[in-house]
């Protein structure tokens, strides 16, 4: 019947079922972190002029210097957070951006706090997530770093941006047993692992990174 739109929708999938083979090859194994992926349509997320580009897994530039994380590294950190089967529960994203990573936290769980300081991005999220039916991500503009205080604790805790330490606040949103992630380090970043057990926190060292810093502040 409308031959153009399921055209383009038919090569948006198949572009899309070669990104989830090469997450595999890349070593992504767990099956609903796949299926979540899959589910999320990227080249809604980025620039018109780079969605022909939107299944390759690389970051994409987003406008405000920020970019649109690359596919693998936003299937390794949720993967990190799920691992032993465990759920995502109430999940807080740090650095929303244009809500990619949102919408894929979305379909694991029904509690998604996602928070970013660029007022104008924000928006863009906002209606990108409204282009998709997302509409249970609760976005809100503010300076991260400081977490969510209204809506914690939380389960699990992501964040899109790198720094030095660890925000003192975030961890102490952290509900018990609670899982953070995030990119750590200035000249190189690694992504780090954060299980809140007990009163302790211990700490895992994966993959080497490369994310845009973590800022003080609202703009
Ligand atoms: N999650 C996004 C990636 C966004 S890039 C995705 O799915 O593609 C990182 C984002 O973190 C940028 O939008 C940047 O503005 C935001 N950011 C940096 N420091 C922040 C802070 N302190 N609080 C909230 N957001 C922050």
């Amino acid at each position: 019947m409308n031959r153009v739109v399921s055209g383009v929708g038919m090569t948006s999938q198949r572009t899309r079922a070669r990104m989830i083979e090469r997450l595999r090859e890349q070593g992504i194994d767990d099956e609903d972190v796949l299926a979540a992926i899959a589910a999320v349509p990227r080249h809604v997320f980025v620039e018109e002029a780079l969605a022909s580009r939107a299944y390759e897994d690389t970051a994409l530039p987003l406008g405000f210097s920020q970019t649109i994380s690359q596919p693998y590294v936003v299937a390794r950190m949720i993967e990190a957070l799920c691992a032993g089967g465990r759920r995502l529960g109430r999940t807080l994203e740090i650095g929303a951006g244009c809500g990619y990573q949102a919408a894929v936290l979305a379909q694991l769980t029904d509690e998604v706090f996602a928070v970013e300081r660029i007022a104008p991005l924000l928006a863009k999220a906002k209606l990108n997530l409204r282009a998709i039916k997302q509409l249970k991500v609760r976005l809100k503009h503010a300076d991260g770093r400081l977490g969510l205080p209204e809506a914690a604790p939380f389960d699990s805790i992501i964040v899109a941006a790198a720094a030095a330490r660890v925000p003192a606040a975030l961890v102490q949103q952290l509900a018990p047993g609670g899982r953070m992630i995030m990119p750590l380090g200035v000249a190189t970043q690694q992504l780090t692992l954060i299980e809140k057990q007990g009163e302790t926190f211990v700490e895992t060292r994966l993959d080497a990174v490369r994310f845009v810093p973590l800022l003080t502040g609202v703009e």
